[in-house]
């Protein structure tokens, strides 16, 4: 069935979805390493490209290929790769884009593993970065260099939950030539589609909102074009970090109800953030769908809905910010986030320990900050968690 004309809840159902001889309802999994020939020609015509018969799951394979083809219809892109992790998907992005001698720009507040490989690993073979507030054009222009490559977005970055605008940041970095890869994990496409916004590859780990159920991790790549697709496809199949046809299996189940999900957990992160406004413990609160929210115009333009994901700083400090994590019940103390289950985790001590406290402090992520994924679970048992934690503080 051609599924391209169809909605977007009618893909997350049908785009990519293979049919085996027997008819079976859903993508099968094809959990073989290898794929035989039927003569020698035929090896050859594989290898070749002439026949687009299947060789070697790290190549290929029809459960990875059916999920990477439903991704790519829901970001509106050429095709994806599909990888081992999410960090698998941003490494994987790096080593295409980057060289030695290549220069990058990012989000500050970026996801933290995203930066510190750069630091820890990249600059090693001469690789430079520039970590800047993104959600001020004029940074990112004053940022490039005659040798800048890539410009590396992720919005609603993570923890700080503030916003690039897409559209723009990805026209100045064209007048360049540098590529744009957007971490679309916060939104999923189905808030946003950094492609139609004029990036050239939508990045997801696939741990949170798109599979969605905490039992699995993994990443993607989607481009825009056959050319950038191409490119990432060459180096995900020689680094290796593919992903696994039972990943796969279960990734493609978890994405169907995506926006079922999404609908309810962003219509209760949205009574949860109005609570959390309007209590006297609360030191601030970041989410996009609030109006007190800097970038509240910019979510509504570039976004279709405000997400799941609050960061909020407890009166106290990280003293208090530990009590609420200490006396939640329902919410999960747990790092992740996109799942049907609430979590609640302190970026500061947790994921972004790796990151210098000078560089956290400039990307906004100060001691007190508390994130929070909001679940599907009963909206009032969530507040009342809440309700309950901040009494004890
Ligand atoms: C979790 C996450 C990653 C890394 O994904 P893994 O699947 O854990 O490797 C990258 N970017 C963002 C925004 C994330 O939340």
């Amino acid at each position: 069935m051609d599924t391209k004309n169809l909605g977007f809840d009618s893909k997350l159902i049908h785009a990519g979805d293979f049919h085996d001889e027997y008819g079976s309802a859903v993508t099968p999994i094809y959990q073989t390493s290898t794929f035989s020939f039927k003569s020698a020609q035929h090896g050859a015509d594989c290898f070749s490209g002439k026949d687009k018969g299947y060789i070697y799951t790290r190549i290929g394979n029809p459960t990875i290929n059916a999920l990477e083809n439903k991704l790519a219809e829901l970001e509106n892109g050429y095709r994806g790769v599909a990888l081992a992790s999410g960090m698998a998907a941003v490494t994987t992005a790096y080593m295409t884009f980057l060289e030695k001698g290549a220069h990058m720009i990012s989000t500050g507040a970026v996801y933290g593993p995203s930066r510190a490989v750069i630091e820890s690993h990249f600059q090693k073979f001469g690789v430079e970065a520039t970590f800047t507030d993104t959600s001020v054009l004029e940074n990112i222009e004053n940022a490039i260099k005659p040798n800048t490559k890539l410009l590396y977005l992720e919005t609603p970055a993570n923890p700080t939950i503030q916003l690039t605008d897409i559209r723009r940041a990805s026209e100045i970095a064209h007048k360049h030539g540098i590529i744009v890869v957007v971490d679309n994990t916060f939104s999923s496409p189905y808030l946003q589609k950094p492609l139609d916004l004029g990036a050239d590859v939508a990045l997801h780990s696939l741990t949170k909102f798109i599979n969605g159920h905490a039992d699995i991790v993994g990443g993607a790549l989607i481009a825009k074009d056959e050319d950038v697709y191409n490119k990432i496809r060459k180096t995900m199949t020689y680094m290796g970090g593919n992903m696994d046809p039972h990943q796969a299996y279960l990734v493609i189940r978890g994405v169907k109800t995506l926006s079922l999900r999404i609908d309810r957990a962003q219509e209760s992160a949205m009574k949860v953030a109005r609570y959390l406004e309007n209590h006297p413990k609360i030191e601030w609160i970041k989410y996009p769908g609030l109006e007190s929210f800097e970038q509240h115009e910019l979510a509504k333009e570039q976004m279709t809905g405000f997400g799941s994901m609050i960061s909020f700083g407890v009166k106290g400090g990280h003293r208090a910010g530990e009590i609420i994590m200490d006396n939640v019940h329902l919410a999960t103390l747990a790092v992740s986030l996109g799942g049907v289950e609430t979590l609640i985790q302190h970026p500061s001590s947790m994921t972004h320990a790796a990151v210098s406290k000078e560089d956290k402090l400039a990307a906004g992520i100060t001691d007190g900050l508390v994130r929070f994924s909001v679940g599907i679970e009963d909206v009032n048992d969530i507040i009342a968690d809440l309700d309950h934690a901040l009494a004890m503080v």
